[in-house]
């Protein structure tokens, strides 16, 4: 949506660590606009793994990642964040009091600091090199699983040796017609429990396991029929009506490469104090910052987001003294909460 705003604070991505920047922000009584390419909350979460279980977010033993991103989007909820979907940040620059932001759509938001929450930066699966596969792309060949049921049925063949391959062999095999595992090596880059339990259904005869390559497509009208592969025993024809390839995503930093920010191999580095980039009023949180020791964790974003919103306190309010309450037992922190 094209226009012209101003606030304290641009977030540029709203995956779940720009999403939790939100809260802590507005804890310390600064506005947010939040500026996601994906026409929806949630980032790699909503976009690559939805119905997933996570286990490793405090507190919440099992939650979906989309089940994540809905309570974190409650979360916030009473600091009324400003959201632009299916907009891209182009351009960055300084003004006399702060930063001016532009988007791809026309949006231009004047702020005083500004957080970058971009993940893997706009990320794109790559394609598999298999001629004519662009004919079948989001009608029988998917880089994600958005919804299980749409697999329902059907004769699945998933390409990689990832954790995405193993991950949707084990999940999909329940509900699938077949489900055919292929990947061009028997040994596998993927978690071993999960190689453990593919093999294990694979022994059962509840999935198969090809090794080799998908050289060709057969269908008709984007509707797939079957898949040829080539391995080390010759061609293999086999039923397929999705197609999932797993074959890792494209890491664009895109527009943010050229903001002038120190990167350490593609990624924004930050010192670990304030989780602010080598320009000063511009921080970076979750996958997209590096600091030595750096895990890419959703838990590992959050905790980034405290210590930024504090440091970008000090940025917006110069010279405001902070004063560090528990929302536990602040009633200041109830009123902004609407739980008081
Ligand atoms: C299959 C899978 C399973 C995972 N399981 C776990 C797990 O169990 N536990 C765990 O902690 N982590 C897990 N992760 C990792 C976790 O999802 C990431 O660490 C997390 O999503 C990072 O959050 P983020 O907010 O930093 O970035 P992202 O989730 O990547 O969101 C970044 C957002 O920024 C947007 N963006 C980028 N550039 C621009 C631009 N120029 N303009 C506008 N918008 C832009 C993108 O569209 C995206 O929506 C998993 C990841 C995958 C792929």
């Amino acid at each position: 949506m094209a226009g012209q705003a101003e606030t304290d604070v641009v977030i540029v991505g709203a995956g779940p660590c720009g999403l939790f920047a939100v809260f802590e922000l507005g804890l310390l009584d600064l506005s947010c606009h939040l500026i996601d390419i994906l026409d929806r909350p949630g980032g790699q979460c909503a976009e690559l793994y939805p119905e997933k279980p996570i286990f490793d977010i405090p507190g919440l033993p099992e939650t979906s990642a989309q089940e994540l991103i809905d309570r974190l989007t409650k979360q916030i909820a009473p600091f009324e964040p400003m959201f632009h979907f299916s907009e891209m940040v182009t351009s960055l620059d300084r003004t006399g009091t702060g930063f001016r932001i532009a988007t791809d759509a026309g949006t231009v938001i004047d702020c005083k600091a500004v957080v970058i929450a971009a993940g893997g930066g706009s990320f794109q699966p790559k394609r598999p090199p298999i001629p004519g596969v662009e004919a079948y792309d989001g009608k029988s060949v998917f880089y994600s699983v958005r919804r299980m049921e749409d697999f329902r049925d059907h004769h699945i063949v998933i390409v990689g040796g990832g954790d995405s391959a193993l991950d949707w062999t084990l999940n999909l095999q329940p509900l699938a017609r077949s489900v055919t595992l292929v990947h061009r090596r028997p040994e596998f880059r993927a978690a071993p429990d999960s190689v453990n339990k593919m093999r294990a259904l694979e022994a059962e005869g509840k999935i198969r396991f090809r090794q080799g390559q998908v050289t060709e497509l057969k269908g008709a009208d984007g509707a797939l029929q079957s898949v040829v592969v080539k391995g080390p025993d010759g061609d293999d024809e086999l039923a397929c009506t999705r197609m999932l390839p797993f074959f890792g995503l494209t890491m664009k930093l895109g527009p943010v490469a050229e903001w002038g920010i120190d990167l350490h191999e593609n990624r924004i580095l930050v010192d670990t104090e304030k989780f602010e980039t080598s320009e000063p009023g511009i921080f970076a949180i979750g996958d997209i910052n590096w600091y030595p020791g750096k895990l890419k964790l959703i838990l590992c974003g959050f905790h980034e987001a405290a210590l930024m919103s504090h440091a970008a306190k000090h940025i917006v309010h110069p010279g405001e003294r902070v004063v560090f309450q528990h929302t536990s037992s602040s009633t200041k922190l109830h009123k902004k909460l609407g739980v008081a």
